[in-house]
């Protein structure tokens, strides 16, 4: 515990994080004080879903172990049976459910297992939240009841949560802090899915292992954002990768060519960057190369298209830009990149400066080359050799 990133954090955010699990374990404590005898119909709701919640946890977490995969937003699948949980169970059966978060927890090797606490005593909050709201010692079903717990529970839990982001890192991103758009689709699946659940378990309570398939599809789903992410993006520099800049841009110049609109396209090489390894070292030059992507990404607009064609080459696409603002542009970034001072550490471990950052940088449009992405990108390439055989740091027109 010593050795937990919490302890580094700001006292500010330490002091949140320490308050929502003492307001967590105090609402445990009060549930079993204060909870009364479950009856033989509470303990068959109980027991169908812990079975249900543990075989989906043992399979998912098996599953992605196998595969050596990293999981994110692990949270999806226990919402559905906390919902059930709140709409069926007394309170101390329910903060017996919470135990699902923590099988999960020990089943993953979590590297700051700190922050699984966190996020189970906001879950926990949240869920007793949604039980106050649902009447808390029994449950009053109502049509707007359902809806209005289902959104307690969702939105007190990712507050919660957020808070705790947002005092950590003042500086994250609002997908950061409140996760992809479809994490919050998940979360409304998950909470009406176990609305759901709990209405067939009145029914018959084993009824819950039918939505144990639903559960893992759930979990299935929250990993696409990091799928969607690894195959579209360069892991360096964040830059869309060749393919994906590819079909980008093959569709671009489809919808330009039909509106007979311009379009031109930026090939960029850094100038000796063979050297700045020498010198530095890879793991430097991978920070040269992320923030020279930052900085490719700072001086082109939002609709052009920039991506890492391979290795220290870079590709821009630039919609409805004739050549002459090509070049402008191609000439702003490559007088930014002379600018450009990347702090790296060197092969040392010492911290240093790195500056005198030249690139070359090859311009075609289809004012000459119609709107073939492989005709425009070997002018841009030849255009880009003809600026390093003047000299480098230059920007040539095929
Ligand atoms: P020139 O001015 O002629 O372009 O010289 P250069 O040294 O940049 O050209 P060359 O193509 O010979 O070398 C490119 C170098 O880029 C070689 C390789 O070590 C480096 N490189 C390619 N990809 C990466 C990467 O992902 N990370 C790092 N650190 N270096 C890379
Ligand atoms: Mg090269
Ligand atoms: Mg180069």
């Amino acid at each position: 515990m010593g050795h937990w990133s919490l302890w580094r954090m700001r006292p500010a955010a330490i002091g949140y994080v320490l308050l929502v699990q003492a307001l967590a374990l105090a609402l445990v404590v009060l549930v079993f004080v204060t909870g009364r005898r479950p009856d033989p119909d509470d303990l068959a709701h109980f027991a169908a879903l812990a079975v249900t919640a543990g075989a989906t946890i043992v399979v998912t977490s098996v599953s992605i172990n196998l595969r050596r995969q990293i999981r994110r937003n692990p949270w999806t699948l226990h919402i559905v049976y906390l919902a059930a949980g709140i709409l069926l169970l007394p309170p101390n059966l329910l903060a017996l459910l919470l135990l699902g978060p923590a099988l999960h927890g020990v089943l993953h090797d979590r590297p700051e297992p700190h922050r699984w606490l966190f996020t189970t005593a906001a879950t926990t909050v949240a869920t007793f939240a949604a039980r106050l709201v649902m009447g808390w010692d029994e449950p009053v079903w109502t049509s707007p009841g359902f809806f209005v717990t289902g959104v307690v529970l969702l939105v007190v839990r990712s507050s919660v949560v957020a808070g705790g982001i947002r005092l950590r890192r003042p500086e994250a991103t609002r997908t950061a802090v409140l996760g992809e758009p479809i994490d919050v689709l998940l979360g409304i699946v998950a909470a009406s899915l176990g609305g759901l659940l709990a209405v067939a378990m009145q029914w018959a309570p084993f009824a819950a292992l039918l939505a144990g398939p639903s559960m893992v599809l759930l979990d299935l789903a929250s990993q696409l954002p990091q799928w969607r992410r690894s195959a579209q993006s360069d892991g360096k520099t964040g830059l869309a990768n060749a393919t994906h800049w590819d079909r980008l841009a093959r569709l671009e110049l489809m919808r330009a060519r039909q509106r007979q609109q311009p379009v031109a396209v930026l090939l960029l090489d850094l100038d000796h960057f063979k050297r700045v390894n020498d010198e530095v070292g890879h793991v430097a030059g991978d920070t040269v190369l992320g923030r020279f992507a930052g900085m490719l990404r700072n001086n082109v607009r939002r609709e052009d298209l920039a991506g890492r064609f391979g290795g220290e080459e870079f590709v821009v696409l630039l919609p409805g830009t004739e050549c002459e603002t090509a070049y402008r542009v191609a000439d702003r970034i490559r007088a930014a990149t002379t600018a450009l001072s990347v702090p790296v550490r060197d092969i040392r471990g010492e911290q240093r400066e790195l500056t005198g950052l030249t690139v070359s940088i090859g311009v075609a449009a289809t004012g000459r080359f119609d709107y073939e992405l492989t005709d425009l990108l070997l002018a841009a390439d030849a255009a880009m050799l003809a600026a390093k055989a003047a000299g480098r740091n230059a920007v040539t027109v095929a």
